[in-house]
């Protein structure tokens, strides 16, 4: 493209550019478009100051329109402004035209803009000029279309403003609606979008009347309150979620509440994009800690924060992938009365993208969260299912006990996949525990107990893991008809000098034994216990690492292999 340096002199009289130039003029002070008027004779184009500016040409006056367009729309949109040309210029199929396109901006961005074009013709039919009005959306768009508040660009213009002077300090407020897709999925969009609407209207006006109420994406809002305190941010908060409960629709009270999250400046962060980012982060930790309610950032719960979204979304595409980076160990267990080896439990591991091993404390509680326990639970059993199998060989009664949360159990499908494994691998289903380990949230206890019930009936036999904790109590025991019951090793740490957890292990032994039940002690680390807890307690089953760690397949493979050359 070249730029016509003479300017004005190139335009003759007798182009239409000349006759409209001082309308052009006019005009363009009053809008904020860019505008450009081609005489089609010529090819000669007039631009807007504004057009000048921001392309940084020389003149006003330039020979290609269409190439100066070209250079600056992003790649994928460039065809399309092509061919909309090719067809209003050479197919003359229209005399106007229309298209959205993003456009190259002075940040060196890319952002959307409409080009609008008309082609004027005179008395004869002839055409002589070209109307083209390019608009920026992306800087146009400063409201929200539902509410009409404005929007993120506005805030973080705001708040760019804010930051700028000196000494300024303040806060800023997410605020997120909780379920609103509830209201939309049962009322529809258009009800919805009248929620919307009251809600933001309701907030509105409990606000303090400096107080600007913005419209993020989705259910989501953000106040800047400047010179605020955390208590006049709590007050405030509690006039929101006060305020927005009731929607009214023709038939019904709706109810919906307000999580949020508050990050102060220039404390937390002194600038715009990442003060934002920790308001919205806190308000996700409150919708995480319950929902309606309202958190306060904080560097060390959003680090947490951090550090579980991103292993979450490791693990799904672990998962994914078929599990992979997750592994068994097996960790023996022996008969009490001699010592020798009777199984093994199997115990989940994690390999972290940098190689190191996560123990599944730091990782279970967030599986079972997000339902991954599900998929990953399938995979253990399937896992353990073919290594006992596999070490039956050796030792024909080798016993394989897996953990299972009671969470597991709620899973409709869990019992028949169980039956499938047992039968595709030929195991008798005696040689299989399930440790029941405490889960944070059952929800239907019928069906766990029918599941249950229906593993006790098939043979597995079932554990009650953790006794004395969480969970795991009598009261547990009268309902659950368990075979075992593994006594948490927080009881057998200090069992030779403690003398309430002498007596408390010895009485839970003898309670069991009294109704059938099998004990198994964990955690058992010293020769010591292990003989009182023989002699003294009469404990079944002993499990700890006085006789083995939790160890990789092919070690403990080893252990079994040695085993049998011993007892031939
Ligand atoms: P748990 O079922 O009580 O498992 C026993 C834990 O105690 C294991 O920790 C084991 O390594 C450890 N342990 C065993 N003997 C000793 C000892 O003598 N001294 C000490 N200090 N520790 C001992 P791990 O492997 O970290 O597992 C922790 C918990 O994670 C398990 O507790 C269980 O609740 C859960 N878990 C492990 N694997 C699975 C799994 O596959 N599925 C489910 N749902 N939960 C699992
Ligand atoms: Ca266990
Ligand atoms: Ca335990």
């Amino acid at each position: 493209m070249t730029i016509n340096r003479e300017n004005d002199l190139a335009i003759g009289q007798d182009s239409p550019l000349y006759h409209i130039r001082q309308f052009f003029d006019a005009i363009q002070r009053t809008t904020d478009e860019y505008l450009f008027v081609v005489d089609l004779s010529s090819g000669l184009t007039l631009l807007s100051n504004n057009f000048v500016e921001e392309f940084n040409l020389q003149s006003n006056v330039i020979t290609d329109i269409d190439s100066l367009l070209m250079e600056n729309i992003y790649p994928d949109d460039q065809e399309r402004y092509a061919e909309s040309i090719h067809n209003i210029l050479i197919e003359k199929v229209s005399d106007t035209y229309e298209l959205e396109f993003r456009l190259l901006n002075q940040d060196g961005d890319y952002g959307w803009a409409e080009c609008r074009g008309f082609i004027s013709h005179d008395k004869d039919g002839n055409e002589i000029m070209r109307t083209g009005v390019v608009s920026r959306l992306d800087k146009r768009r400063h409201a929200d279309d539902v509410t009409g508040l404005l929007n993120r660009f506005s805030l973080s213009r705001a708040l760019r403003q804010e930051l700028s002077s000196p000494d300024s300090h303040g806060a800023v407020v997410s605020v997120g609606l909780d379920n609103f897709h509830v209201i939309s999925e049962t009322y529809g969009y258009h009800f919805a979008d009248i929620a919307m609407k009251q809600i933001a209207q309701n907030i509105s006006n409990v606000l303090p009347p400096d107080v600007n109420l913005y419209k993020l994406d989705g259910d989501q809002f953000a106040l800047m309150l400047p010179d605020a305190m955390p208590e006049e941010i709590e007050i405030i908060f509690a006039s929101i979620q006060l305020c927005m409960r009731e929607i009214r629709n023709v038939e019904d009270t709706i109810y919906c509440t307000a999580s949020a999250g508050a990050a102060f400046y220039p404390t937390d962060a002194d600038d715009e994009i990442t003060i934002l980012k920790y308001a919205e982060a806190a308000m996700e930790i409150a919708r995480q800690q319950g929902r309606d309610r309202i958190v306060f950032f904080s560097q060390e719960t959003y680090d947490r924060w951090r550090y579980d979204t991103s292993m979450q979304s490791l693990m799904q595409n672990c998962i994914a992938r078929g599990c992979e980076d997750f592994f068994l160990c097996f960790q023996p267990q022996v008969d009490a009365k001699n010592g020798h080896l009777i199984g093994a439990e199997a115990l989940l591991r994690w390999r972290d993208k940098d190689g190191s091993i996560i123990a599944p404390m730091q990782f279970i509680p967030m599986l079972e969260k997000s339902r991954m326990i599900i998929p990953v639970g399938h995979w253990i059993v399937e896992q353990a299912f073919a290594v006992c199998k596999e070490w039956q060989e050796y030792m024909p009664d080798f016993q394989m006990s897996i953990n299972i949360s009671l969470y597991q159990l709620e899973e409709h499908m869990f019992y028949p996949f169980v039956k499938d494994c047992l039968d595709r691998y030929g195991l008798r289903p005696e040689t299989i525990t399930f440790e029941l380990t405490e889960s944070q949230s059952v929800s239907d206890w019928e069906f766990v107990n029918r599941q249950f019930n229906q593993f006790h009936q098939l043979g597995i036999k079932i554990a009650m893991d953790d006794f004395g904790t969480g969970y795991s109590s009598l009261g547990f025991l009268k309902n659950f008809s368990c075979n075992l019951i593994k006594i948490d090793r927080l009881f057998v740490q200090d069992i030779l000098t403690g003398a309430f957890d002498q007596n408390l292990v010895k009485y839970t032994i003898m309670l069991c034994h009294s109704i059938g039940m099998e004990v198994c002690i964990e955690g058992v680390e010293e020769e010591e216990a292990y003989i009182f807890l023989r002699d003294e307690c009469k404990a079944d089953i002993i499990q700890g690492f006085y006789f083995g760690r939790p160890e990789r397949k092919q070690v403990f493979l080893r252990r079994l292999k040695s085993l049998k050359r011993k007892t031939g």
